[in-house]
């Protein structure tokens, strides 16, 4: 029974020629030759979707049955932040369940945890199959999603057990809240989501409308004109103050008098030729827009609360229009409706997670990727949300948190941190100033454990981590600048690489190190300089097994040559009398008692070098082995893949549901593997993985 499944598997269902027929076409049909670059740029993009495809099957597969299991890729896809309803891996859902129809809904597998073979896994994701490579790449802003989200959670309990604060009871409907209730969610630009809590209870809009108004009001009517009417100060004052600026107008468009101004633009200038019902369908199609489609309604009890309960807001409107801040035409019972009506759209945090990810995006939603406002307009909502948009609480929330953010009485908290991503995080009870006391709480916690303040600086060490930061980013390009400076024949760097504590002896993928370059490119100083100062392994082999000396002879280096050979004669004669020792990093005092002990031979500091320990056999080439084909297995999948991603992977089997590119710790060690090691103890820890290269293992991404 089993053998006939898997059979059924392995073959690819005869209707996916069918289902998928064009796409076959591309992959087969190699008859004709390109002629233009575009058509050989088309080409090489196929070439590596193709490989894509392949690496991903690689990773997840079995190598029992040889086949995919969906629900563990889709599991490790959502550990990067792609959910399965994302719009942009439609596509691929789609097809997961024609396949399944295909296969007659196979017993014990739905859609998603069925096991495919490679050729229907590869038809099925190819549509979506860009961002998946994305995704598993770490090439999203946030690389490492997963331990992002483990600090996240930790700030949320925290929060959790806050109970200060009071609901806000103006309208019954506020004052019914459930005080426990907590929700966060985040979207970034790249549309990662995470959620946590109440996050699909709705509650209306409140004040988290106004910045979204505003944003209308600017893009169809520019700033210049906008601004004719609202000022851009805060008003250090109440939000609902009675109060105008020296040239009466609303301080901004944050405070309730600025947002009923703004309602008024959207009447009398954006859509004059409207009905109020078709303002308001209009508006709410922008709303829906902005959070990609996700969950906006309208409270009707609340607007009828909110109409009931507005004393102080027709207050408002009548003392604007008594200073005539109103545009002409203006018809202040629908401006006012349509402001109420704004307060009492109804969301979930999910929504407005996304909402605000737009904004932090310039306006383009990231899981839709509309453009839906132009990146200017989002500026100023920003540069205005940064200032006002936290009630009275502004100065000193763009003093601590240094973020864009908007807070609404239903206990709402839009923080947008621009370029990287939008959370929205409620919980009705507030402090005195009307900001939700949970989202505050988050808010200044994010930013003291994130360098996400405006004005953390992010070049130089600081004690707050930075997500954004790719986790082998330091360490790739210091291998590009160490290979480079012994290319380059450049000691100096090599010794200022040394004295930093860096591991001379790592590779790049293809197993060159320092030591290769600088013997083939003549480089006597630089060879000496790794070999008796920096001690490193003399042999080393490459990922074709070329060993330094074999590149010196290649390119008719002849000094180079002679040196590295009686190097090698000298370190085989130490190599008999010599016992495996511990080796131990060797710091600037050593390098100088090891120079001025002139020992350019390899045999006369025994125990203490490659060099001088040279019985230890393991070369570099040995070390890459299995790990320089999994790094050969991600450029294949993308010849965009950055260096410093490509130097420190290893073995991905590591659990592809956790992370998939392993910290180098994760990876295997060579503690055990019963070789002594020539290099220093912290050189397995980057280029090496200590397998040898028959280890049964996944290529990574
Ligand atoms: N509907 C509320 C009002 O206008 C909104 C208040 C708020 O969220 O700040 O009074």
């Amino acid at each position: 029974m089993i053998a006939i499944t898997i059979l059924k598997n392995l073959r690819a269902p005869p209707l996916m020629n069918l289902v998928f027929a064009n796409r076959k076409l591309s992959f087969y049909d190699t008859s004709s030759t390109p002629k233009t670059k575009e058509d050989n740029a088309k080409l090489h993009r196929e070439q590596e979707q193709r490989n894509a495809e392949d690496v991903l099957f690689d990773m997840f597969a079995s190598e029992e049955t040889g086949l995919i299991s969906m629900g563990k890729f889709l599991a490790g896809l959502k550990t990067t932040g792609i959910r399965r309803n994302d719009p942009r891996v439609r596509e691929l859902m789609d097809n997961l369940k024609k396949v399944h129809k295909l296969n007659n809904y196979e017993t014990g597998s739905s859609a998603e945890t069925q096991h495919l073979n490679r050729e229907t896994f590869k038809a099925v994701v190819a549509p979506n199959i860009v961002l998946i490579a994305k995704a598993f790449r770490q090439q999203f802003v946030i690389p490492d999603f997963t331990s992002f989200v483990k600090d996240i959670e930790d700030i949320y309990n925290r929060c959790k057990t806050n109970t200060l604060g009071k609901l806000a009871d103006y309208i019954p409907q506020l004052a019914r809240y459930n005080p426990d209730s907590w929700g966060l969610s985040i979207c970034t630009i790249d549309g990662q989501r995470f959620s946590i809590g109440d996050v699909d209870v709705p509650f209306t809009l409140q004040s988290c409308s106004k910045p979204l108004t505003y944003a209308i009001a600017l893009e169809k009517l520019g700033p210049k004109v906008v601004h004719s009417y609202v000022g851009q100060e805060p008003s250090g004052r109440n939000f609902n103050e009675l109060v105008l600026d020296q040239n009466k107008k609303p301080h901004n468009p944050m405070i309730n008098a600025g947002a009923i101004l703004t309602c008024s633009l959207m009447n009398a200038l954006v859509k004059p030729d409207m009905t109020s019902a078709e303002i308001f369908d209009y508006t709410m199609s922008w709303f829906k827009r902005l959070s990609g489609g996700e969950y906006i309604g309208f409270n009707n009890a609340v607007f009828l609360s909110e109409r009931e309960a507005a004393d102080r807001n027709y207050a408002l409107g009548f003392y604007m229009r008594e200073n005539k801040c109103f545009p002409k035409r203006t018809n202040l019972k629908e401006v006012m409706d349509f402001y109420f009506q704004c307060c009492s759209m109804e969301t979930n945090c999910e929504a407005m997670s996304v909402i605000a990810a737009s904004l932090a995006n310039g306006g383009i939603c990231p899981t839709t990727e509309e453009k839906v406002f132009r990146p200017e307009v989002i500026r100023d909502v920003l540069s205005i949300m940064h200032s006002c948009g936290t009630y009275d609480y502004s100065g000193q929330f763009a003093f601590k948190v240094g973020l864009p953010a908007k807070s609404g009485v239903s206990g709402g908290m839009m923080l947008v941190i621009p370029n990287v991503m939008g959370i929205f995080a409620w919980s009705p009870p507030l402090d005195h100033l009307g900001n939700t006391v949970r989202g505050l709480q988050f808010c200044e916690e994010l930013v003291s454990m994130f360098n996400f303040h405006r004005y953390d600086n992010l070049k130089h060490l600081s004690n707050k981590k930075d997500p954004r930061k790719h986790r082998y980013e330091t360490k790739g390009l210091s291998i590009v600048n160490l290979l480079f400076s012994a290319a380059s024949g450049d000691v100096t760097a090599l010794r200022r690489h040394r004295l930093s504590g860096m591991d001379i002896t790592l590779a790049d993928y293809d197993g060159r190190t320092a030591l290769h370059l600088a013997a083939s490119e003549g480089h006597l100083e630089c060879v000496k300089f790794l070999l008796e100062q920096c001690h490193v392994p003399h042999n080393p082999k490459d990922r074709w097994g070329n060993l330094p000396v074999d590149e010196a002879e290649n390119f008719g280096h002849c000094h180079v040559v002679e040196f590295l050979r009686s190097w090698a004669e000298k370190a085989d004669q130490s190599s008999e009398e010599c016992k495996p020792e511990a080796v131990t990093s060797k710091t600037q005092a050593d390098e100088v008692s090891s120079s001025s002990n002139s020992s350019s031979s390899p045999g006369s500091s025994p125990g203490s070098s490659p060099g001088s320990s040279p019985c230890a056999s393991l070369t570099t080439g040995d070390l890459l082995g299995h790990n320089s084909r999994n790094l050969y297995e991600m450029l294949k999948l993308n010849s965009n893949f950055t260096f410093q991603e490509i130097c420190s992977t290893s073995d991905l089997e590591t659990s592809p549901t956790t992370s998939p590119i392993p910290t180098p710790v994760e990876s295997g060690s060579r503690a055990g593997s019963g070789r002594s090691s020539p290099v220093p103890s912290d050189a397995g820890s980057t280029a090496s993985a200590g397998s040898s290269i028959d280890d049964k293992t996944k290529p990574g991404l």
